[in-house]
């Protein structure tokens, strides 16, 4: 076990649920583990000592070689639908090594993945590799910095071993912080191949960890369900503000908690364009930009789906009550999507064709291909010159429209603008920089360019001169940019 004065304070909370939902394992360790990149702030924002963390015998656990006082590793297990297609999944190649509850009491997940085999494996070698490890870090602490509920990045390792894909690459380890590893692919799993006290210990765990204040309604499941709905709601409105692209959101990669999970083959979109893919083997589109809020409530209808046993006696009845609540996903969606948008445009008060106003915008963006940040932060600071906008009529008129509309709420341009820099980011982790810092490091070890991207990173509502450079766009290619799993 490795020393206490890192600061792990690890509870089990998961692993007091049925034998249904885990399997406890033995660590896999690897050969000559090397910390590569570490993020200081959140370690001691869960109460640890990031100095020892640091140190060999602190790198033995973001590893795998060793545990920390009162772990018990685990892999969880769940189904998912994947493009569509229900099947058995599971942790095949991470590990649950406890809860760090915080001094304020908060408790995260701590997950190791790339850590090795485990029963979920099926026919994989539960490795992971350098590159895509440290894209997760880029992209999940740039949400964090956006201010998107998301799963967080502790620590890279390398493992020294290598990886065999299509070449040999080298072997890495991420340790993600998140609220939780619950999945709406747990809850399938549950209803597909747990009893039905088990799906309700499921429910009830859940209730316990995420919703304790929630006002309940006579049937808790039901209020489950729509605090589910809610926070999804409010999660993929943020994603379709920023132009996040998740790129697979199969069900099991859709979290109860509401944080985004699971960065494989995401992307920000750059030119407007709701069919932007980038994801290699989404050949149908199924995860394109514009099609994420239908997808998120066709996800939730899984996951009411697997709470039907326990909405209702009557399992007809049961089917009522949760196509109500579903249907409920649109309204809060469009809500959370539309405030954000008046925010992106500075206004203040709401009116009826402000619907209109903003898809009319978004349409002139989509023939023009504008791109997407940068036609916003224009917007904020009034300066079209380098914008594919400028001087285009139908952008004028809309333009002018805007200012009217503008005008008819008391809120100073001061105060627009205010709004518009906290709700516009000046920059978001364009894919030739996620690209550049990825290269370097993988190819020569060397982690300057991504310290600088995550640096800048940090503080995308800034707006300030260094951030300029990162707001570039890359040179006109043919071939579009494309992602991996
Ligand atoms: P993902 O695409 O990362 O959401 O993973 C989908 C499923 O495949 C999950 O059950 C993963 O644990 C599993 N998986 C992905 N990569 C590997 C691997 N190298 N070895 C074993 N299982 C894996
Ligand atoms: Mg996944
Ligand atoms: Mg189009």
């Amino acid at each position: 076990n490795s020393n206490n004065e890192t600061g792990w304070n690890l509870d089990n909370s998961y692993a007091q649920l049925p034998k249904v939902f885990f399997s406890t394992i033995d660590l896999n360790p690897v050969r000559s583990p090397e910390l590569v990149i570490f993020n200081e702030r959140l370690s001691e924002s869960l109460g640890m000592n990031s100095k020892d963390l640091q140190s060999d015998t602190g790198v033995e656990v973001f590893a795998g070689n060793q545990t920390p006082n009162r772990s018990i590793p685990l892999a969880q297990a769940y189904g998912g639908h994947q493009f569509g297609h229900f099947t058995m999944l599971g942790d095949g190649r991470a590990l649950l090594i406890g809860e760090q509850m915080t001094p304020q009491g908060e408790r995260f997940d701590i997950q190791l993945k790339g850590s090795g085999r485990t029963p979920y494996s099926r026919g994989g070698d539960g490795r992971a590799t350098l590159g895509p490890m440290l894209r997760e870090y880029i992209m999940s602490e740039a949400m964090h910095a956006l201010g998107i509920p998301t799963t967080r990045s502790l620590a890279v390792v390398t493992t020294g071993e290598s990886v065999y894909r299509e070449t040999e690459l080298p072997g890495a380890i991420l340790t993600r912080v998140g609220a939780s590893h619950l999945r709406v692919g747990t809850f399938q799993y549950a209803a597909k191949w747990g009893s039905t006290d088990e799906l309700k210990m499921l429910a009830d765990y859940t209730l316990q960890r995420h919703f304790p204040d929630v006002e309940m309604d006579d049937n808790r499941y039901l209020s489950l369900l729509k605090e589910v709905i809610k926070r999804q709601a409010s999660l993929i409105a943020k994603w379709q503000l920023v132009g996040f692209i998740h790129g697979v959101m199969n069900t099991d990669n859709m979290t109860i908690s509401g944080e985004t999970i699971d960065y494989g083959p995401c992307a920000f979109m750059d030119s407007y364009d709701p069919e932007t893919v980038f994801s290699s083997i989404d050949i149908h589109g199924r995860y394109a930009y514009g099609n994420q809020p239908k997808i998120g409530a066709w996800n939730l209808a899984r996951f009411a789906e697997s709470l039907l046993p326990l909405l209702h006696d009557d399992q007809e009845r049961a089917v009522e009550i949760a196509q109500d609540a579903i249907s409920e996903f649109a309204n809060l969606y469009r809500t959370h999507w539309l405030n954000g948008m008046r925010a992106k445009l500075g206004l203040f008060t709401k009116e009826e064709q402000d619907e209109s106003l903003i898809d009319e915008l978004l349409s002139i963006m989509d023939t023009y291909r504008a791109d997407y940040t940068n036609t916003f932060v224009a917007l904020t600071f009034e300066k079209f010159g380098d914008t594919i906008l400028s001087g285009k009529e139908e952008f004028n008129e809309w333009y002018n429209r805007l200012q009217e509309r503008r005008s008819r709420q008391v809120e100073s341009k001061e105060d627009s603008q205010q709004l518009m820099k906290r709700s516009n980011p000046a920059i978001i982790p364009r894919n030739h920089r996620v690209e550049e810092a990825l290269n370097v490091a993988v190819e020569k070890r060397d982690y300057g360019v991504m310290e600088r991207l995550l640096s800048v990173l940090s503080d995308p509502y800034a707006h300030s001169p260094e951030q300029v450079e990162y707001s570039k766009l890359p040179e006109p290619s043919n071939r579009p940019y494309r992602t991996f799993c």
